[in-house]
């Protein structure tokens, strides 16, 4: 990124007048109607324009342009006395754009079933309207909204407060009598259907096409169908995607899903079938005829997420047989290929083995430590 002082070909230290100067010098050069390349020529329109703000140039020269964008360097150094980040007005004033309202979050629960097979789910947002009565002024009738006494109508109030000895923190709050609106309406002016708000709440319903190319918190932005507010530009919708857990089927990554399969000793030795009943209830069916040791995977292509061409992946727990017969022995040892080495035990010591079950829940754990110590103070 180049530097905004090189970009107008001036100094650091140059003056306002400098800074003009070498603008205008700029303009001449690069406007594109004078042929000139359009890139080049916003690029010194924005330099021109951060450095002949006071305030954003104060922070250039500090944060550079990571800065600006952030809103001001608030937090990066603790001797700022100006924490921009504070004033709910800078980042307004830095965009130079029309305020917009905040964005309505939604989060829409969907069911595996609903993305695979695709839905429309039916949300109801209840949202700010510009009051149809008073069209957005809070008042009735033509009474005209009087100058807030708290903010002397600028809607935020300076704070200053000592945060060290000789050190005064000061920052910008947004006015609480008028809202920030600099405007207060007496109580028996007020536009009775919105009580002097402007806007009233509006249960709003928006039709959600789901398909499975969605997944767990996947968002989907409805530009400017959101809140109202006078004087701000309509605020966007997000619906976030929230998948619910389904009993059978995971889906740990965007596109592949995920089954366990319980088999016995003798089908993980001399193969077995499985039938999946899918999503969208197709039974599949599969054979396997080799041996499937413990902690191993399989896969079914491509019958994962059909968007995105994932498989099936099926993990198999293994359920071992209670008692064998030791008189098997010998043929199971035939019958797997495996021998059993006999030891000369005489000269150790027996041991003494018991089953033990391992505490794999560690609050479990944590709370018997905690009862044990309550027991003792008792
Ligand atoms: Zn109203
Ligand atoms: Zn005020």
């Amino acid at each position: 990124m180049k530097n905004f002082y090189d970009i107008l070909g001036i100094s650091k230290t140059a003056s306002d007048k400098d800074i003009k100067k070498a603008y205008k010098k700029a303009v001449l050069l690069h406007h594109p109607d004078r042929g000139g390349n359009e890139e080049k020529f916003k690029e010194i329109a924005h330099a021109y324009e951060v450095l002949t703000d006071k305030e954003k140039k104060q922070i250039y020269d500090k944060y550079g342009e990571e800065g600006l964008k952030q809103g001001g360097g608030a937090g990066m150094d603790p001797f700022n006395m100006f924490p921009f980040n504070m004033d709910p007005f800078f980042r307004q004033r830095q965009d130079q754009q029309v305020k917009k309202c905040d964005a309505t979050v939604v989060q829409v629960e969907v069911t595996l079933e609903q993305l695979y097979n695709g839905d429309k789910i039916i949300k109801t947002v209840p949202l700010n309207k510009i009051c149809s009565s008073c069209k957005g002024s809070g008042a009735k009738d033509k009474y005209i909204p009087q100058k807030c006494e708290e903010c002397h109508g600028k809607g935020i109030k300076i704070i200053r407060r000592q945060i060290a000895p000789g050190m005064i923190q000061q920052m910008q709050a947004v006015c609480e009598k008028c809202g920030g609106q600099g405007k207060v309406i007496d109580n028996k002016h007020k536009c009775q259907k919105c009580n002097g708000n402007k806007v009233v709440k509006n249960n709003k319903k928006f039709d959600i096409h789901v398909t499975s190319t969605l997944y767990n918190g996947k968002e989907i932005l409805y530009r400017d169908k959101g809140e109202e507010h006078p004087g701000f530009n309509r605020g966007d919708i997000l619906f976030i995607i929230v998948e619910e857990e389904h009993k059978l089927f995971k889906r740990n990554n965007k596109y592949n899903l995920y089954i366990k399969k319980t088999i016995n000793l003798v089908e993980a030795l001399t193969g077995t079938y499985i039938i999946v009943e899918h999503l969208d209830k197709r039974k599949i069916y599969v054979e396997t005829h080799e041996v499937i040791k413990p902690n191993t995977y399989k896969k079914i292509i491509g019958e994962g997420i059909p968007q995105g061409k994932g498989d099936l992946i099926i993990e198999f727990e293994i359920i071992f047989p209670l008692y064998v017969d030791m008189n098997y022995r010998k043929q199971l040892e035939e019958i797997c290929g495996q021998n059993v080495d006999n030891v000369d035990v005489s000269k150790m010591k027996e041991g003494l083995l018991l089953d033990h079950y391992l505490n794999t829940d560690k609050n479990e754990e944590e709370d018997d430590m905690r009862e044990g110590v309550q027991c003792q103070q008792q």
